[in-house]
Parts: structure tokens; C-alpha cells; sequence
């Protein structure tokens, strides 16, 4: 299956979500928040608004992990090396806090010990895309990637660890710049075995902080 074909799988449209009504709504929030709403700056944000919380909500489109499970998986022999060693993908994230609906984002490093399946590296991000595009907190982010990947792979065990600046914290609340967050997620094997654990623990500390 090409990327596109991915795409159109994992992006569908949402018939159900109203732009109208959404909008109607926004420029009543702007008024009760005395926003002169004849600024030219002004005049087309409830439809812009309302467009970015529709794409930034588009998660919720795609529930089917099922079909997640067909497109991705790869099997793989216990022969095979591959199959043995601890599989670490990165990346960056963006969504938006379920409290306050304001941005927060950062890294995320997930590994996995194979059982019988791998998956493309790449499709990993995408796992991470379909739920970052849904109102999360830091945790519930971490775990969802966590369970999504578990269905997919069966795998020995998966770690999903999570760095992210809240700008819900920075703008209000204690208002504090460096509040970088992190969560971990250990299951089977990163529970049950301390050097694998600790190996993927060193990557994180390599890699998660710093870029
Ligand atoms: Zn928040």
C-alpha cells in the first residue's frame, strides 16, 4: 500500500463535524470576550479557529486499529536478529492538552523486543500521528501509543517515554518557562528485566533531553 493510499486511510473525511455551527459558536466566545470582532485582524478568525480545531481534532476520525494491525505489521523469525533486539524509533510530537485546550509538544522515543513482528520505522510517527491529533494529557498520550503498538505487534515488551513543554503551564497557571514534563510507559519486558530497562533508559538519556 502506497503512502497516499495511507494517507487517505488514516485521514478520512469527518462529515458529522459542523465548520458552521463551530464558528458560530467561536464568535460568540469572542464577543462574550469583548473582542471588537469588526478588526480586520478579527473578522475571519472564528472560521480559521474553527478549521485548525477540526484538523487538530482529526484523530478522532480514525479509530480502527484493526486495519493499523493488517497494513503495518511485518513477521519475522526468532532466526533473525531482528527479531531479538530491542527496536528504538524517535520522534517529535504536537497536540493539544485535553484541560485547556492550548498546544503542548516535544519528543518521544518508543521501543519495543520483538515477538514474532517488527513494523517499518516509519510507521511508528504514524501511530503517534493519529493519536496526537486527539485532546490528550501527556499520560493518556504515552499510554494510547503503547496500546496501539502492543495490538499491532504482541510484542515482548514496549517502552514509550515522553518529553514535552505545556504551554498551558508556561502562558497561565504558574507560568512557568521550564516546565518540561516527562512521562514513561515500561511494560512486559522493560518491567520484568533491569538491563533492558536500563538500555532503554541510556537512549533516552542520549537522545530524549537534548535536541
Ligand atoms: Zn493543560
Amino acid at each position: 500500500m502506497s503512502d497516499l493510499e495511507l494517507d487517505a486511510l488514516l485521514a478520512p473525511a469527518r462529515p458529522t463535524v459542523d465548520r458552521e455551527k463551530i464558528s458560530e459558536h467561536l464568535t460568540e466566545v469572542l464577543r462574550l470576550l469583548h473582542v471588537d470582532l469588526e478588526d480586520e485582524n478579527v473578522r475571519d478568525t472564528p472560521r480559521r479557529w474553527a478549521e485548525s480545531l477540526v484538523t487538530m481534532t482529526s484523530g478522532y476520525d480514525f479509530t480502527d486499529v484493526k486495519t493499523l494491525t493488517t497494513l503495518f505489521r511485518k513477521t519475522c523469525s526468532q532466526a533473525d536478529e531482528k527479531c531479538n533486539n530491542l527496536v528504538v524509533i524517535g520522534g517529535t510530537y504536537k497536540t493539544l492538552c485535553a484541560h485547556h485546550i492550548l498546544p503542548f509538544f516535544g519528543r518521544f522515543i518508543v521501543g519495543y523486543i520483538p515477538e514474532k513482528t517488527i513494523i517499518g520505522a516509519s510507521k511508528i510517527p504514524r501511530v503517534v500521528d493519529v493519536h496526537m491529533r486527539r485532546l490528550q494529557s501527556q499520560e493518556h498520550l504515552a499510554h494510547d501509543i503503547a496500546d496501539t503498538i502492543e495490538k499491532i505487534l504482541e510484542p515482548r515488551g514496549i517502552a514509550v517515554w515522553m518529553g514535552g513543554i505545556h504551554l498551558c503551564m508556561v502562558m497561565r497557571g504558574v507560568e512557568q518557562e521550564s516546565s518540561f514534563m516527562e512521562t514513561n510507559v515500561l511494560r512486559g519486558e522493560f518491567l520484568e528485566d533491569e538491563r533492558t530497562r536500563q538500555e532503554f533508559m541510556s537512549i533516552v538519556n542520549r537522545r530524549g533531553q537534548r535536541d
